[in-house]
């Protein structure tokens, strides 16, 4: 392994390691890397208020991955999505897939289905969301008269994402990629909720990203003008990861009460832990928080095995 998390794999150039994934791109017969495909490896790696941290959480990856493929199977008929094969070196199965390459949305888009977090934030301040006029009375959890679409930047590694207002995505991609993307976002979560809430699981909000099938990208020329300029012609695909507690937020449908903070299935156990006096970590330090005690990894494992086997019917087998 190198010193940054990632693994040598022959076959496969490294080419990116974000907070959570490393991306390779497999090798063609002329040993040099592939530029239609990616192999995507969700690692165990967690990050928790922007850090991440020292202790992985075993088998996290390879739950991730295969509830983003399920999910991409449920939302078949709505999108197709960037999955070619599940068939990874041994090192990465269960946690690998190799994905078709695409030229990446350069946008977050994000559907709220019930108002927390930011979105709250924004409400509280101006009554509205990414510029969607919400009615008054509402409270951190209560449920939004129909999902909206709160997109935001796609920042650079170690950046913050920032909300933009629709005329945001506008502006990047073009108006009817805009809607396209707004749309399916908007769907996606809907189908979702309806599937989650069936299994007790109530999805408040999730981030999806889509890339581009077909944009054929002359050699050296900026994807984002090609996007903005012909983008609307190429075809649109789910990718990235979905619906899973790394890009969404997952409540258990039995303990929602709007007007208070919600229990989440993800990092509740490791966000309580690190913000408790157990920890003896100062947020406000700026200082790395210290390992997670067995206990927390091991119930932090097992919220993320219970979301993925409620909501597939599908036992975990690592
Ligand atoms: P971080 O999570 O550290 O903020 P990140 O989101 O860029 O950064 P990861 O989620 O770890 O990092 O890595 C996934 C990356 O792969 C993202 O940049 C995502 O846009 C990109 N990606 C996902 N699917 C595809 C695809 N089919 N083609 C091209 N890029 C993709
Ligand atoms: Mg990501």
């Amino acid at each position: 392994m190198t010193s940054d998390g990632h693994l040598e794999l022959p076959g496969y150039a490294h080419i990116y390691s974000g907070k959570v994934r490393d991306l390779y791109a497999p090798r063609g017969g002329d040993g040099q890397p592939r530029a239609d495909q990616l192999l995507l490896v969700a690692s165990d790696r967690m990050s928790a208020y922007d850090f991440v941290l020292d202790t992985p959480i075993p088998d996290k990856g390879a739950v991730l991955t295969q509830l983003s493929l399920w999910w991409f199977e449920q939302m078949a008929d709505l999108v197709p999505h960037h999955v070619v094969s599940t068939d990874v070196p041994a090192e990465v199965v269960g946690r690998g897939v190799l994905v078709e390459r695409l030229d990446m949305l350069p946008v977050e888009c994000v559907a709220r289905a019930y108002l927390t977090g930011g979105g709250l934030g924004e409400y509280r301040s101006t009554g509205a969301v990414s510029g969607v006029e919400l009615p008054e009375g509402l409270v951190d959890g209560s449920r939004l008269p129909e999902p909206i679409f709160t997109p935001s930047t796609k920042a650079p590694a170690g950046e913050h994402d920032e909300p933009i207002p629709f005329a945001g995505v506008v502006d990047e991609v073009g108006p009817a990629l805009a809607e396209r993307a707004r749309d399916l976002t908007v769907r996606i979560l809907e189908r979702g909720n309806a599937i989650a809430q069936e299994r007790g699981i109530l999805l408040a909000d999730t981030k999806v990203e889509f890339g581009l099938r077909g944009l054929e990208l002359a050699e050296g020329e900026d994807p984002r003008g090609a996007i903005r300029a012909r983008g609307a012609a190429a075809e649109i695909v789910l990718a990235d990861e979905l619906l899973t507690p790394d890009s969404s937020r997952f409540w258990p449908a039995d303990l929602w009460e709007p007007g208070r903070q919600q229990p989440s299935y993800d990092k509740q156990f490791v966000r309580d832990w690190l913000t408790s006096s157990a920890s003896g970590w100062d947020r406000a330090s700026g200082e790395a928080p210290p390992p997670l005690p067995e206990e927390v990894i091991a119930q932090t494992r097992a919220k993320y095995v219970e979301a993925y086997e409620r909501l597939t019917g599908q036992t975990f087998r690592s």
